[in-house]
């Protein structure tokens, strides 16, 4: 049996996202700042699409949609222009959370080395950020609040509407990292307070290499490619026209979907649960409840995360020890280390992300293999031996 559980890494594209990017390819092929009829029926399938989105996401006007390659441009731009437009109002306090994509904090740690103050915020042992951690944290000179939607490791959602509640009385701008939250739970910028979004298509079922910066009116934006007047000249060069089209008809039809999908996910998701907390010694990271649909991210004590991949892999079951872009690395995972995890214990997680395709019969699947590849493993390992015969306490 072949399961596919790693959607927090990236999703299939759906058959409908393929269809319209070929058909954007044969129908939409103008180049939208050309003025003759074929340039303009582009140009009207792109305005189209942007309204869409912003439709979609509760904004106020087509106009506070900027189109991105993904999910970390439309954050790197997000934060770098928060920066730039703090730092002229003698702003440069920055906060946010350790639990952050690395698109986030890379970015962060860039501006640090500017001269710029960032605050990184506990995240708490269930995986959350309290409105009263980030109360807490504002200062006169804070030029930027920036928290994350739903975690992509832990799957954990943030209380992100008072958060933006709280950031919108003190009048400070607020960016959140939604990749993870959007088409996969309910998401409004304008009920949010959310003042800056990123989202990327290939998160659901859209293609790669698109996104999208959410960006209220009225606030400033750098120009993070100098040249046309495309984006309203914050980001020039001729539109993804296939991508972008084919992003709004994945959006569409994921938020369509999203009810009964996530009733279908919730029933696999919490057997997943079940079935592996019964594995001795293993945790569920992050809360039970406050949580995407699709993730659940389990601690197995006495085993190396990649060792299990590879042998998951063997039988058939694709998963992730955490997030795709540390994997490679032998460090733990900054989001568990964040929880507090020990680094012996963060080393032996395992991330399933399923999807709507996901049947109960690869469920049964994931809870007959893993508890005996966890089992074999931990048979050869020195470090289990040492906590079964007592010359190590058990942490989990
Ligand atoms: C995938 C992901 C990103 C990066 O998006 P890309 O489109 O791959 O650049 C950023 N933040 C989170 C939370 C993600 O899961």
């Amino acid at each position: 049996m072949y399961v596919y559980a790693d959607n927090a890494a990236t999703t299939k594209m759906s058959p409908t996202a393929i269809q319209a990017m070929t058909d954007a390819i044969e129908q939409y092929w103008g180049n939208p700042s050309s003025l003759h009829t074929t340039g303009q029926t582009a140009k009207e399938a792109l305005e189209a699409a942007r309204a869409e989105i912003a439709q979609l996401l509760g904004a106020e006007s087509p106009r506070e949609i900027y189109f991105t390659s993904g999910g970390s441009e439309a954050d790197n731009q997000a934060i770098l222009s928060a920066a730039q437009f703090g730092a002229r109002k003698g702003k440069k306090h920055i906060i946010s959370t350790k639990f952050e994509h690395h698109a986030v904090l890379h970015t962060l740690q860039k501006l640090q080395k500017q001269g710029y103050e960032v605050e990184l915020l506990d995240v708490h042992e269930t995986g959350i950020v309290t409105p009263e951690q980030v109360k807490n944290a504002l200062r006169p000179d804070t030029a930027l609040v920036t928290v994350m939607y739903a975690n992509n490791e832990i799957g954990t959602v943030q209380p992100i509407r008072e958060i933006g509640a709280v950031c919108r009385e003190a009048g400070v701008l607020f960016h959140t990292d939604a990749v993870q939250a959007v088409c996969h739970i309910p998401v409004s910028v304008r009920e949010d307070n959310i003042d800056m979004l990123s989202l990327s298509a290939h998160k659901f079922h859209g293609p790669k290499g698109i996104g999208v910066l959410y960006a209220r009116k009225g606030i400033l934006l750098r120009n993070l490619i100098e040249g046309g007047a495309q984006e309203r000249g914050k980001r020039a060069g001729t539109e993804n026209m296939p991508a972008i089209l084919s992003m709004a008809v994945a959006m569409r039809e994921e938020m369509a979907q999203m009810d009964a999908v996530t009733a279908k996910l919730t029933t696999m998701r919490d057997r997943l649960i079940e079935g592996l907390t019964k594995i001795p010694h293993s945790r569920l990271n992050g809360d039970r409840n406050q949580r995407v649909p699709a993730t659940v991210n389990f601690c197995f004590e006495g085993i190396e995360g990649e060792a299990l991949l590879l042998m998951l892999d063997a039988e058939g079951i694709q998963a992730s020890s955490g997030s795709a872009c540390t994997s490679g690395s032998l460090d733990p995972s900054h989001v568990l280390l964040a929880l507090g995890l020990p680094h012996e214990v963060a080393h032996g997680s395992l991330r399933l992300s399923i999807d709507a395709e996901t049947t109960d019969d690869e469920i049964t699947h994931i809870l007959t293999v893993v508890p005996r590849v966890v089992s074999y493993l931990r048979n050869m390992s020195p470090v289990w031996e040492a906590l079964e015969n007592g010359e190590k306490e058990h942490l989990i």
